[in-house]
């Protein structure tokens, strides 16, 4: 179901476009894993980014910090009428648990629960588990050069569960993952973002094929189901 195409996900996306990012013959969604520090970025900044709010001394001077934000809301401006599914593995709540903050570890476990709302409208099927609630799974591929623990096991369980991309903002997880199996790119908000946009993606169009089979050559819905926007806008407080 998580690459199902559905008119409630909205319009998707053809390898033959994005060939980096997608597998080879596929058409349908993109999904991308959240590494937790994206989603506290979503957290913190994600509101004043959508309604054009400056953002923080602190955080303005940092140019590659704040080229990624800007990569995130472009991303997210994407999300909102493209089919792109932002998922969380399910390391994400058990880590999220040892935060001791009761008021930061409950914003964190009802931004993943907003996600999965989200996703329940994209894959239009709302008894499917989102992956941050399901079983740890399977691992489709190795890692060997990230130092063993929390890092490579998100990296693993974001290939495990079929996502296309890994999104983080850590320079040693983006420059040292050595990953092979399935194929899933690793890589930050601002360059995924160019990755799109150098595929012709744009909000209503682009990034697909309509080639012979292809689920998006007459697509008849312009706009997904706005049901999926309650999850994810809801974490940008
Ligand atoms: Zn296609």
């Amino acid at each position: 179901m998580l690459h199902d195409p559905t008119y409630g996900g909205g319009l998707g996306f053809c390898q033959e476009a994005l060939s980096g990012l997608l597998p080879p013959g596929y058409h349908g969604p993109l999904v991308v894993a959240l590494d937790s520090n994206v989603l506290i970025d979503l957290q913190l900044y994600g509101a004043a980014l959508m309604s054009d709010e400056p953002l923080p001394d602190s955080v303005a001077k940092d140019k590659a910090y704040a080229a990624d934000l800007a990569g995130l809301v472009d991303l997210l401006n994407l999300w909102l009428l493209r089919d792109i599914r932002f998922v969380v593995t399910p390391r994400s709540r058990t880590d999220a648990k040892r935060v001791t903050k009761p008021e930061v570890l409950e914003r964190r476990l009802a931004s993943i629960d907003a996600l999965a709302l989200s996703l329940a409208f994209q894959t239009e099927d709302w008894s499917g588990q989102a992956p941050s609630d399901a079983p740890l799974p399977v691992a489709a591929g190795t890692e060997t050069r990230l130092p063993v623990g929390a890092d490579r096991e998100l990296v693993l369980e974001a290939q495990a569960v079929g996502a296309h991309a890994f999104l983080t903002r850590d320079r040693q997880v983006l420059k040292r993952t050595a990953l092979s199996g399935r194929q899933m790119t690793v890589t930050s908000p601002s360059r995924l973002t160019s990755d799109l946009v150098r595929g012709g993606v744009q909000p209503f169009f682009g990034g697909t094929c309509g080639g012979d089979g292809c689920p998006y050559g007459d697509w008849s819905l312009p706009a997904p189901d706005m049901g999926k926007w309650a999850g994810v806008l809801s974490v940008l407080e």
